[in-house]
């Protein structure tokens, strides 16, 4: 007899590393070269983490042989303190941060602290599909909040309040956004909060790509928006550092922490359960977050990422029938096919058949939970050389099934 795997997993999804994804590797296995557009691992495109971080790890790597408080490192926590101090956030406690392996884990450990069943969490869509996924494994309901394309991928605000209900606990905001590039105005985040506000729902402010700006664009934290509400912030290692190996996230609890005292006793709960984030890449945060930040450099007008960014873009939207929106932030790009065009079904037979024919790996828009059947996300991480080669099949692979 089969053993049954949960019921609770029935309904999850998670197709960044799914279906096509085994595909990719089964192809793999049978020799062939696969360019891989599909996830946002800065290290994989020869994008190194800052010398000093190493460093700094390599030479403590004796100090971290044994647990620590299951918040994390005082000198991590307190790099993360100062960091969110010198943007403008007030009375931050060291008790409010708290460092994860990963932001991935902070959502899990975040989302299972505070659902009971069928409690909702409005999500956006598209989104970072980890979200959605924890939110069911947590027992909850996400319930998806448009973002709208003809805007830039803001939230739609008016859709985000008609999905609230009396099940409601919070709300998700990723700022850098992946899939979509966008970064919210000043405004839309204080928008956010407003609602969040009014409606007393946890705001999760998912700002992993916080450093990740193009074109002079600012990025505005959730943190400290609000006395009224919960916020609770992350960010981490994995991109702004290009470690997303080491598996370094942390996030900082600011707001109403007195409307939350159950809450965050259930935090703390959790968080000891697993007894601490991996103390070696702890070493690290303080150097990442106080020390030179070549990730300026690298988004800077001529710098690497910003020529990739603008050499993707220029070249997806080159091609009739396809179109992006300018990426503000982030690692990627959305693009929509205009099916009336090309003999695609939806992005699911897109992207098999470019996988197949061309052997490149991009995901469908439905893997960020996007109702759409359109959508592609592409990373624009590679060299230039090897991105203007895939571009190059990309838009052949068009051409190949254009009506
Ligand atoms: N949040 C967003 C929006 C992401 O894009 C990612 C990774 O791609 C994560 C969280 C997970 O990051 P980490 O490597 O810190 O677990």
């Amino acid at each position: 007899m089969d053993i049954l795997k949960s019921k609770r997993l029935d309904h999850l999804k998670y197709e960044i590393r799914g279906p096509v994804y085994d595909k990719a590797l089964a192809l793999q296995n049978q020799g062939y070269k696969i360019t891989s557009l599909n996830i946002g691992n800065p290290a994989a495109f020869g994008f190194e983490t800052p010398d000093e971080i190493v460093h700094d790890i390599i030479v403590n790597i004796r100090n971290a042989q044994g647990y620590v408080d299951s918040r994390g490192l005082f000198a991590a926590r307190k790099a993360v303190m100062q960091y969110y101090q010198n943007l403008g956030v007030k009375n931050i406690l060291i008790e409010d941060i708290y460092i994860g392996n990963g932001v991935s884990e902070l959502i899990s450990l975040v989302m299972t602290a505070l659902l009971n069943t069928d409690d909702e969490v409005l999500i956006p869509s598209p989104d970072y599909p980890l979200w959605t996924t924890v939110a069911g494994l947590a027992g909850g309901i996400a319930v998806h909040y448009n973002c709208d394309e003809a805007h830039d991928w803001a939230p739609d605000l008016v859709d985000m309040e008609a999905k609230i209900t009396s099940k409601t606990r919070a709300i998700v905001l990723i700022n850098p956004n992946n899939p979509t590039g966008a970064v919210y105005s000043k405004e839309t985040v204080k928008q956010v909060v407003a609602l969040a506000a009014k409606h007393q729902l946890v705001l999760f402010a998912d700002e992993i790509y916080d450093k990740i700006l193009y074109d002079g664009t600012s990025h505005h934290t959730a943190a400290g928006l609000s006395d009224d509400i919960l916020i609770i912030t992350m960010g981490g290692l994995s991109k702004n550092y290009r470690a997303a190996g080491f598996r370094g996230g942390w996030m900082i609890l600011t707001g109403a922490k007195h409307k939350a005292k159950s809450y965050i006793e259930g935090l703390n709960f959790l968080f000891s359960t697993r007894l601490c984030a991996n103390v070696i890449t702890q070493y690290g945060i303080q150097t990442a977050l106080g020390g030179y930040q070549s990730i300026n450099d690298l988004v800077a007008k001529e710098g690497r990422l910003n020529r990739q960014m603008n050499l993707a873009y220029e070249r997806i939207n080159a091609i009739d029938g396809v179109s992006a929106v300018k990426p503000k932030g982030a690692l990627y790009l959305f693009p929509k096919i205009d099916l009336t065009k090309f003999n695609f079904e939806d992005d699911n037979h897109f992207v098999m058949s470019l996988l197949e024919e061309q052997k490149i790996l991009v995901v469908g828009g439905q893997g960020f939970n996007f109702k759409g059947k359109d959508h592609f996300r592409i990373v624009f991480l590679p060299h230039v050389e090897q991105l203007g080669v895939a571009l190059d099949k990309i838009a052949l692979h068009f051409e190949n099934y254009r009506k």
